[in-house]
């Protein structure tokens, strides 16, 4: 029998089992031992009767004074008591219906019970507890995700034959060395430690070796399969043009921007492609870095794509760019899906032909017949917004382009190599000059008219403002109350002023027509979905007051407020809510005392826990079984080894790494698309 012995070979499992064991991802024997335990339960320390705690499961050794008896209470139910002793104190033992567990119990015999201990000082009980024989029953014990028709200790009887056969199914995928020089548990002892631990202390260690692994393949994985870490590109930038952009710019680069820049076009002007993530706060300047690129890759004889994941952003950027290049001989395309199609065939065939430098757009830029005859630099905006299926199918359209992909939901470093593997990262930790910090504050809707009223002041001073309603996400009814909402407003409370709508139902156009009314101040109060969550950039507007603002999670409230404090005015942002639960409370807490964005990103991971970032939901990677968000310690490491053998052996071909490289292909395997 070995690690890839269908489980239908051991003792007791049946073509039914198997199918119970199918359900939860058990296969094989190899597949059943890499099945760890969710948790545990601690008989190992015992405690007397009379210390044992009120409100947690404890494990007392107790004998007891007689067979359990039955009587049947109703009908369908039987109650089996009776009553042990510790040597010092008395407890009363109750099960339902458990007639085997009952009357396995012999008088005068000792037993370990685990569970709850209740009743009062003088007389404790224990109601349908555990019962182990106490030889051997005094250790920590799994506690398996069961499903119907299988329970943990049906999976933990399993495991047990599996070792009774052999206790080497796993070749350890990491090479010796590297288990030396950290200290690692062999893989066999740890998967081993893992459903039957010595101790907390031998468990502890195990977890840390098998985390290690996970994140170790992790990061090889996406090191050998995105492969670009080393790669040569055709692609020549000979000259950086950046000092001659500069003076185009009506403002001074930061000193993060020009890091960001000279980074970026160090490595465009070596031969190696250049593939980074360039991570910015809301506001933080990242279009400008971008353009500094693509201005040095345009002289430099090559086209670049832009991508944005929304048509107003692209909208945007293009209308950034067109002001930056204004009389240079860069030519600029805007290609998005609400352009005509015989405009799309004519940018198409001058793309293909070189006579455009640049396009922008959104998701239209991957299409198959978008085709470029230069392509040298692939820029994605807001990359966290297109899955892992979009990410290179843009940079597949040129030879080893460069690649910038931007990302303005602040990520924690760790996070940002697990997602991106091994991306070279450039971080704008400095906002532009002379912005004003945002004040926030939350209210209740008690209080919205005195937030409207203040609104009505910044507008009366020539500022614009937005007033976000969470109210439109799918379906008619909820599109036909945001609409009543505006409406309301601008006849209502706002008369007199000029109101706009922004929602996702709209047309392209339309969206692009209200943007434009608004950035050009025709607008002076922008009633908004989510949509402006992304990107908008209108330096005049000032305030924003954000309705609901229980409904939404800590990063998107930040991206939200981002659109304001962004020129020279002082901005207040107003959470209306009247939520109680702590959980939006906390949200609304961090949101009022920090604008660090990498904070509040470092909250929201705290408060929706890893699943949320790991698994194929969000990202398209393979899940992880044991490893979480918080192991940023042993991420690191994982980080630095893997670097290390990837550069020492870029195919993973030498004799030593072969189980490493096989290992990886399995985690990798099936429905993990990469490109
Ligand atoms: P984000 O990083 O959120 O994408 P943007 O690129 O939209 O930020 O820039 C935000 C605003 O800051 C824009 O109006 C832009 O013109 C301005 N800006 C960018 N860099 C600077 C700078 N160095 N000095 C002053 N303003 C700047
Ligand atoms: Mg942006």
């Amino acid at each position: 029998m070995d690690k890839l012995t269908d489980i239908r070979y051991l003792k007791g499992v049946g073509e039914k089992r198997a199918e119970l064991l199918h359900k939860l991802g058990i296969f094989t024997v190899g597949d059943l031992l890499r099945f760890y335990p969710r948790d545990y339960m601690d008989w190992s320390k015992i405690t007397s009767i009379t210390a044992a705690p009120y409100d947690a499961n404890c494990c007392v050794r107790a004998a007891v004074n007689h067979k359990p008896r039955g009587a049947k209470i109703r009908k369908g139910m039987t109650i089996y008591k009776t009553v042990a002793t510790d040597g010092e104190a008395l407890m009363d033992i109750t099960f339902f219906n458990n007639k085997y567990t009952a009357e396995a119990l012999e008088a005068g015999e000792e037993y370990l019970f685990f569970g709850k201990v209740g009743g009062n000082l003088r007389r404790r009980e224990m109601t349908s507890p555990l019962v182990s024989k106490i030889e051997g029953g005094a250790r920590l014990k799994p506690i398996y995700h069961q499903s119907a028709g299988i329970n943990s200790k049906a999976i933990e009887k399993l495991v047990g034959q599996a070792y009774q056969v052999r206790s080497d199914y796993f070749t350890d995928c990491l090479p010796e060395s590297l288990r030396d020089k950290l200290c690692l548990t062999e893989v066999n002892k740890a998967i081993h430690e893992m459903h039957f631990p010595t101790n907390e202390d031998t468990l502890s260690e195990a977890r840390r070796r098998l985390i290690f692994e996970e994140l170790f393949l992790f990061q090889m994985g996406l090191m050998r399969l995105r492969g670009n870490r080393r790669e040569m590109t055709p692609v020549r930038i000979e000259r950086d043009f950046t000092d001659e952009f500069k003076r185009r710019l009506p403002f001074t680069l930061t000193g993060a921007q020009q890091r960001a820049i000279s980074e970026s076009v160090a490595q465009m002007t070596s031969q190696v492609t250049m593939n980074r993530l360039l991570q910015g706060d809301v506001g933080s300047g990242k279009t400008a870095v971008a353009a500094a690129l693509i201005y040095t890759a345009a002289k430099n004889g090559y086209q670049s794509a832009f991508m944005a994941p929304t048509e107003i952003l692209a909208a945007q950027h293009c209308k950034t760019c067109l002001k930056f290049f204004e009389n240079t001989d860069i030519n600029i395309a805007l290609l998005t899906g609400s352009v005509t199609a015989a405009k799309k065939r004519d940018i198409k065939a001058k793309l293909a032909k070189g006579e455009i430098d640049l396009i922008i757009g959104t998701h239209a830029l991957i299409q198959n017949d978008v085709e470029f005859s230069r392509l040298g630099l692939v820029i994605t905006d807001e990359q966290h917004r297109f899955g892992v299926k979009h990410r290179g199918a843009l940079s597949s359209k040129g030879e080893h382009p460069h690649t910038l992909v931007m990302s303005a939901t602040p990520i924690p470093r760790t996070l940002a190599l697990m997602v991106y593997g091994d991306l070279d990262v450039s971080v704008l930790d400095e906002l532009p000059p002379g912005r004003q910090p945002i004040e926030t504050y939350s209210i209740d809707t008690a209080k919205r008219a005195r937030a409207f009223n203040y609104v009505k002041k910044h507008l009366d001073e020539g500022r614009q403002g937005y007033i976000v309603c969470p109210l439109v996400e799918e379906g008619e009814t909820e599109l036909a109350a945001a609409v009543e909402y505006a409406e309301n407003l601008s006849k209502g409370f706002f008369s007199g002023y000029s109101v706009g709508l922004l929602h996702g139902k709209m047309k392209p156009k339309e969206k692009d027509d209200v943007m434009a009314r608004f950035a050009g101040g025709e607008i002076q109060l922008l009633v908004a979905t989510t949509v402006v969550e992304v990107g908008v950039d209108v330096p005049n507007s000032v305030i924003m007051v954000i309705e609901n603002a229980e409904r939404f999670g800590l990063s998107q409230l930040h991206q939200l407020r981002g659109r304001i404090g962004r020129g020279q005015y002082k901005s207040t942002c107003i959470l209306i809510t009247d939520a109680q639960n702590e959980a939006a409370q906390r949200r609304m807490k961090i949101m009022t005392s920090t604008t660090d964005g990498f904070k509040i990103a470092d909250e929201d991971l705290k408060m929706r826990g890893p699943g949320d970032f790991f698994g194929s939901r969000q990202h398209g990677l393979p899940e992880m079984k044991v490893a979480m968000l918080t192991d940023t310690a042993i991420l690191a490491e994982a980080n630095r080894f893997a670097r290390e053998i990837i550069s020492d052996d870029p195919e993973l071909q030498k004799e030593e790494n072969k189980t490493l490289s096989e290992a990886i292909r399995e985690m990798f395997s099936s429905e993990y698309v990469m490109n």
